[in-house]
């Protein structure tokens, strides 16, 4: 799946969300959060990202590697 990293803290531009075609980009506190099981890797939330806080999981820099994590944590929680 899609993973949104540090960028996005505190940016929540929201493009992605529209993008998504299976609205799988939900709202936190601070951030937005991709839920890895309704992911379908399609790509196309990546390039509207102004801030550019989307990858790939297997493609995130290293410092948002705790994002992969994190971004699961936030589905078990809600
Ligand atoms: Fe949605 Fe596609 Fe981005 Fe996954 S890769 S979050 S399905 S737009």
């Amino acid at each position: 799946p899609y993973v949104i990293g540090a960028e996005c803290i505190d940016t929540t531009d929201m493009s992605c969300v529209e993008e998504c075609p299976v609205d799988c980009i939900y709202e936190g506190d601070r951030k937005l959060y991709i839920n890895p099981k309704e992911c379908i890797d399609c790509g196309a939330c990546e390039p509207v990202c102004p801030v550019e806080a989307i990858a790939q999981d297997r493609r995130v820099t290293e410092e948002n590697e705790p994002h992969i994590a994190d971004n699961r944590r936030f589905f078990v929680e809600v």
